[in-house]
């Protein structure tokens, strides 16, 4: 005996519509909740989250495990706090890190074997003399 469809949300009682709600598939019966229900939900588990690992870090540090900075990134007026980064794989905590480093090592993928090339890289080419004396004051 298959359930009714869900007609409203059973969180917050909207009416379902095409506009506020997700369907399983096209043709079959909306998601129990709206789409503003499942958003907080997930903001909600997100930052639920991020006290867990917090606090499995035991982490009051707010200098990035790279750089040595402290966040400067802001988000609407404010210093974000850094990231505490996990492995995207298995969810394991690894450290404190600020947004620049953490979507650093996000561009590596988070692959060590590449930002060790990518670290030589840079050494390598730091250590040949630069023609342009112009690019050493930059750096
Ligand atoms: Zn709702
Ligand atoms: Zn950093």
């Amino acid at each position: 005996m298959p359930r009714k469809p869900p007609t409203h949300c059973s969180q917050c009682k909207v009416e379902l519509t095409e506009a506020n709600s997700y369907r399983r598939r096209e043709s079959s019966s909306f998601r129990s909740r709206c789409r503003s229900c499942w958003a907080q939900d997930r903001r909600r588990r997100h930052d639920a989250d991020e006290t867990r690992r917090r606090a499995e870090l035991n982490a009051d540090s707010e200098i990035c495990e790279i750089c040595g900075a402290i966040e400067t990134v802001t988000r609407s007026g404010r210093v974000r706090r850094p990231s505490i980064d996990h492995c995207h794989r298995t969810g394991v905590v690894r450290g404190v890190l600020c947004s620049r480093c953490n979507a650093g090592l996000g561009m590596f993928d988070d692959d060590p074997a590449r930002l060790r090339v990518a670290a030589a890289y840079l050494e390598r080419h730091a250590a040949t003399p630069s023609s342009s004396p112009a690019d050493l004051s930059m750096s």
